[in-house]
């Protein structure tokens, strides 16, 4: 697959996919079935329950291996993947080091699940490569980083870590939801698994939840497939016929994602109600010179802190209109998220304040609506963020 040399909108739009043999139709159709008919016993056509391996499912691995440049099987959610990953390579007594920023579920999923069975993590800040280095132990079998890191936008250096991770004889995976293999080709930069939540930019439509996982290690791949059956989260015939639809058009998608979200990203860095900006893109932001180094384009993830903090955080989400109140990213539609009370809600406030992320935090996917429209609904919105947290403010001083 890797000696696939045609470009990325070809590689989603076709992959190596063939018009359906009995018709003709040049989508695959949706085999809405969980029973196939063997000619003998143990003689049939690959199929033989839908909880193993579905036509319509396969033809998403296929087209999504494409673009990996990988063998890739597809789950039911983001999280089935993550959860098969770990048990597939995690046993009792086994340890794995994590981005400290990452979705609050893989923290959740650790701390609440699999501590309970004697797995173990270490949450460390993955862009510092010493603490990455630092924290490996006898038993660390897997390192899983995410990046950008959701909420922060906090970058880990894929290349930097997996050099370590090589050394120590160790796994690395990475959650690459944020920016897919259309913008950041993570087997290119070392990593061993790729991670997708296909829930956001690879479906793209806010129509599906779904999950991936990807790898070259052929070993690797059959223990994930044979995890994946024994527990039961391949994903639906359905979904996957949507996220191939959706597919089509992802690297036009991030294409606009990535140049909505940078004018909004410019404008909201020049606001006075607004503290920071969050945004690789920016060349105000940290890590910008990495961004340049490992990513092709920056996506349509930003955050950015209302100098009022919550009370201001909260009128803003209240007062938007184009804009949706949501918790999820990726889609077409312009979502906000206040990570502090919705997506990271789990997580104590002194950790959230020590990793980044304060009460005033804001995320942000920009979506492929006209930009101008974007900003003019976040200028009336912060608006009457402005007012709010000064009436907050004289309230407070009166008192
Ligand atoms: N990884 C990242 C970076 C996410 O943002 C999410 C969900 O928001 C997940 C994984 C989990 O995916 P899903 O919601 O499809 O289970």
């Amino acid at each position: 697959m890797s000696s696939d040399t045609r470009g990325i909108c070809t590689r989603t739009i076709h992959g190596n996919l063939l018009p359906d043999p009995a018709t003709g139709a040049i989508l695959t159709p949706i085999y809405q079935t969980t029973t196939y008919v063997q000619e003998a016993v143990g003689v049939h056509k690959g199929f033989t329950y839908s909880r193993a391996a579905n036509p319509t499912v396969s033809a998403l691995e296929d087209v999504l291996g494409s673009l990996e440049g990988a063998p890739t099987l597809c789950f039911s959610t983001g999280m089935a993947a993550i959860t098969t990953l770990f048990l597939s390579i995690l046993k009792q007594g086994d340890h794995a080091i994590i981005s400290d920023v990452v979705y609050g579920g893989t923290v959740r999923l650790f701390r609440q699940v699999l501590e309970g069975v004697g797995v173990r993590a270490n949450f460390v800040d993955t862009s510092d490569i010493n603490a990455v280095a630092a924290a490996i132990e006898p038993r660390t079998k897997l390192i899983f980083i995410e990046t950008p890191a959701n909420p922060t936008l906090k970058l880990t250096d894929i290349a930097a870590v997996s050099r370590v991770a090589k050394k120590a004889g160790v796994l690395l995976a990475v959650d690459n939801t944020f920016l897919t293999a259309a913008l950041q080709p993570v087997f290119e930069l070392g990593a061993d698994i790729s991670v997708l939540s296909t829930t956001k930019y690879i479906e793209g439509h806010n129509a599906t939840v779904g999950g991936s996982l990807a790898t070259k290690d052929e070993t690797l791949l059959e223990r994930f497939r044979l995890v994946r059956k024994t527990i039961g989260c391949i994903q639906s015939p359905l979904e996957s016929w949507l996220t191939l639809r959706g597919l089509k058009t992802l690297s036009m998608r991030l294409e606009r994602h990535s140049n909505n979200a940078l004018e909004v990203a410019s404008w909201l860095e020049n606001h006075p109600s607004v503290a920071r900006v969050f945004y690789p893109g920016l060349e105000s932001f940290p890590q910008h010179d990495l961004a340049c180094r490992q990513q092709g384009a920056h996506g349509g993830m930003l955050s950015f802190e209302v100098t009022g903090g919550t009370p201001a955080a909260l009128e803003l989400m209240k007062s938007v209109k184009l804009c949706a109140l949501a918790e999820n990213l990726g889609a077409a539609e312009t979502l906000i998220t206040h990570p502090a009370s919705m997506t990271h809600a789990d997580i104590p406030p002194a950790t959230r304040e020590a990793l980044g992320i304060p009460d005033g935090l804001i995320r942000l996917s920009v979506g492929l609506e006209d930009a101008a429209d974007i900003i003019a609904d976040l200028e009336q919105a912060l608006g009457k963020a402005e007012a709010c947290s000064s009436t907050a403010y004289v309230a407070s001083v009166a008192s």
